[in-house]
């Protein structure tokens, strides 16, 4: 017996519905009862997109925001009444919003709710079903939950003794219970993805009994998805009274012994990929289990939200026909399972075509850089003060800096036109940072759209969409890049921009890029291309930019690679290659340079621990690192390490301006962690959020704040020229 499952399908919408409703009722151009009966009409679209093409899907997806928080005001960890919307976005994003937190290694977030200090928990039955699109299908798709393990997992304050996590694992299987009494007597999907995670295997035993409970009251289906379960994991779930037991398929692998009662819901089809599947092996490779006569449901390796909703422009040569975004997942399903049924149609014969081969041979990578202290010596002329100051690189994004972009891609402005622009903002930047007084320039980034969107468009074998959109969170969209084949420059990447500011100015000018990592993170990598292999090709590239940049004469480079943290593998084995992975990459960009260049790493986080190894490995010259939001006591995680730090002294996603008090503050308690000469002064991210006079104001007086620590430092130090000047 073989069903198909989807589950996942983008919340946004065919064409950005979703976006749009939000969107319409925070502006206040849409009433409550407008943006509730255009949330139900989209339900309607999604269920019609997931029955055409599937036997079972979930209902209950279509958030007002995020499932976790609607998982969290369910269980009544805040008080939302329900109907009350401007409670529920008081949380998702107000001034007391939780925070937000990617999810599984993903540019997908979530809200990171608390656990309460008792395992206490209230069930709101206000709030699930959930109250959105609720009859949109007549009834007939699975109620869906987040599980309360990956709950207590994801949380703020995860429990810390196996005592606690069982008191909370106990406590939310009653609660969940009582939820799901308003559930339909459907098939649940309970969603655990966390049962993937280094340590599930130690917190299984408190979690049996739980699932236990609710399996022995509903038809339960635990769905895991991202990773194969680990063995052990999978046996001791196997054994439990379910409806159904999900997971991601490994070829090759035992299948899990469920009992006769339970369904395998196996996780067969790519869903953070966008290449088609090869579902004439994948039948093979079924084969002998639906022979077995097994109740198979062929699923997703992973929601489909982090896919676009589906292929709707012309593709170039290299990829037509080869993309499968969500929709042309769900018709994989059922391709699938036809073909398992032995019916073979043409579509199903011709769907997927092997990719080219990948044929990018290295060169080595350069040697390490010579030691810090030569590099020291080396970058002595850049003439920098005490304290040195720079940004982080992105100035506001104006709406005139986006309309001109607009107007490039309609034919409105030809490219000389759009240059002339992006000069004059260029002067501007500079002008505006030479009059405040910062050290270290930046040209602004004003011809950047997105700091991985912008470099694929100057990369080779780079397809950038037009329409396909991704969430990442809230009514937040992004549009990754698809990188088909080894990436080549195919003209410089910041090389004019940043030689133009640098004409403007005698300061030093430092070139910006985003760094290997960031780039194939935020990408769709191509087909049986390893994160690795994508990575060092990346890193290639972006060599041959650095030593260009540096023979005309920029002395200062900027890698960043925000998404760094977000990329650490999942499971603790797969840590030292990573680690590897980045110290590798890292010298490829920069290993070329000569010693007087200086190299910065921008980091958006504040995670010390967890960074440390990394900044060892790569070894920069200067880090800038999220800190604003933090007190000082964070740097100790830091302290021993040789490295010049710019913890930043303004919190950049804040429009209040900071005093200079406040930033002079926080410098000094830095300077409780931190040598002198080891400081600098910056804010903790780009400003490219901000409004210009935002912006400016907070430049201001972080530039008062830097002179006014100078003054204190040299007269603590017995005069004007303790620095040798
Ligand atoms: N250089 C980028 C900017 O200033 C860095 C952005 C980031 O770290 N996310 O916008
Ligand atoms: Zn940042």
């Amino acid at each position: 017996m073989i069903h198909t499952l989807g589950f996942g399908l983008p919340r946004l919408g065919p064409n950005l519905e979703y976006k749009r409703l939000l969107e319409g009722f925070w502006s206040g151009l849409l009433s409550q009862e407008k943006l509730l009966a255009g949330l139900q009409e989209l339900e309607g679209l999604r269920a019609t997109a997931y029955r055409e093409a599937v036997d079972l899907h979930p209902t209950g997806e279509l958030s007002l925001y995020d499932p976790m928080l609607d998982l969290a005001v369910a269980l009544g960890l805040y008080a939302v009444p329900a109907g009350e919307l401007e409670a529920y976005y008081a949380l998702a994003r107000g001034k007391g919003a939780l925070p937000l937190r990617k999810w599984f290694g993903t540019n997908y977030h979530y809200l990171v709710p608390r656990l309460p200090e008792k395992p206490r928990y209230e069930p709101q039955p206000g709030w699930f079903p959930y109250p959105v699109g609720r009859d949109a299908d007549s009834g007939e798709g699975l109620p869906t939950l987040i599980g309360p393990y990956t709950l207590v997992r994801l949380a703020q304050n995860p429990p810390t003794s196996p005592t606690e996590l069982q008191a909370h694992l106990e406590a939310l299987g009653e609660a969940y219970a009582e939820l799901l009494k308003g559930a339909s007597g459907r098939p649940v999907l309970l969603q655990e993805p966390a049962l993937i995670l280094d340590g599930a295997q130690e917190d299984l035993p408190h979690l049996l009994r739980p699932y236990r409970l609710l399996g022995a009251q509903f038809p339960l289906v635990l769905l895991t998805y991202y990773l194969p379960l680990r063995p052990q994991v999978a046996e001791a779930l196997a054994g439990l009274p379910l409806r159904g037991l999900g997971l991601v398929y490994e070829p090759g692998a035992p299948w899990p012994k469920v009992s006769s009662g339970t369904a395998l819901v196996l996780g067969v089809i790519e869903g953070l990929s966008v290449w088609r599947t090869d579902l004439l092996r994948l039948r093979k490779d079924l084969g002998p289990l639906v022979e077995a006569g097994r109740e198979v449901w062929l699923a997703p390796k992973a929601p489909l939200y982090h896919l676009p909703w589906k292929v709707a422009e012309l593709l170039p040569p290299e990829l037509a026909g080869r993309l499968a975004f969500a929709e042309e997942r769900l018709r994989e399903l059922a391709l699938l399972k036809g073909l398992l049924r032995g019916e073979a149609p043409e579509e199903a014969q011709a769907w997927y075509t092997p990719p080219p081969t990948w044929d990018q041979s290295l060169p080595p990578p350069p040697p390490p850089r010579p030691p810090r202290e030569v590099r020291r010596q080396a970058q002595k002329d850049l003439g920098l003060p005490p304290f040195p100051t720079t940004t982080i690189g992105s100035f506001p994004q104006t709406k005139e800096l986006r309309s001109l972009r607009k107007r490039l891609r309609s034919g409105d402005l030809d490219q000389a036109a759009y240059r002339q622009e992006i000069q004059e903002a260029i002067r501007k930047n500079i002008r505006l940072q030479e009059e405040l007084g910062l050290d270290v320039l930046v040209h602004g980034e004003p011809e950047r759209s997105d700091m991985v969107e912008f470099f694929a468009e100057r990369l080779e074998r780079f397809y950038t969409t037009q329409k396909g959109f991704v969430l990442s969170y809230g009514s937040r969209i992004w549009r990754p890049p698809i990188l088909f084949a080894p990436p080549r420059r195919r003209e410089p990447l910041v090389l004019w921009e940043t030689l133009y500011a640098q004409s403007l100015t005698h300061k030093p000018v430092k070139a910006i890029l985003t760094g290997p990592i960031t780039l194939a993170a935020w990408s769709y990598l191509p087909e049986r291309v390893s994160f690795r292999e994508a990575v060092l090709a990346l890193a290639e590239a972006l060599r041959e930019e650095v030593r260009e940049v540096a023979a005309h004469g920029i002395r200062v480079v900027q890698v960043d690679e925000p998404a760094l943290l977000e990329k650490l593998p999942l499971r603790a084995e797969d840590h030292p290659g990573y680690l590897a992975l980045v110290g590798e990459a890292f010298l490829r960009v920069v290993g070329d340079l000569e010693p007087g260049v200086q190299v910065h790493q921008h980091l958006c986080y504040s995670d010390y621990a967890a960074l440390r190894p990394f900044l060892e490995a790569m070894d920069p010259d200067v880090v800038s690192l999220e800190g604003a939001r933090q007190d000082g006591r964070f740097l100790e995680a830091l302290s021993g390490l040789p490295l010049e730090l710019g913890p930043g002294a303004f919190d950049v996603h804040s429009p209040l301006e900071a005093p200079v008090e406040e930033m002079l503050a926080r410098l000094q308690t830095y300077l409780r962690h931190l040598p002198a000469e080891r400081l600098w002064i910056n804010p903790d991210c780009g400003l490219k959020t901000r409004k210009s006079e935002e912006a400016l104001a907070n430049l201001r007086n972080m530039v008062q704040a830097a002179q006014r620590l100078r003054e204190l430092w040299s007269s603590s130090q017995g005069g004007p020229h303790a620095d040798g000047t």
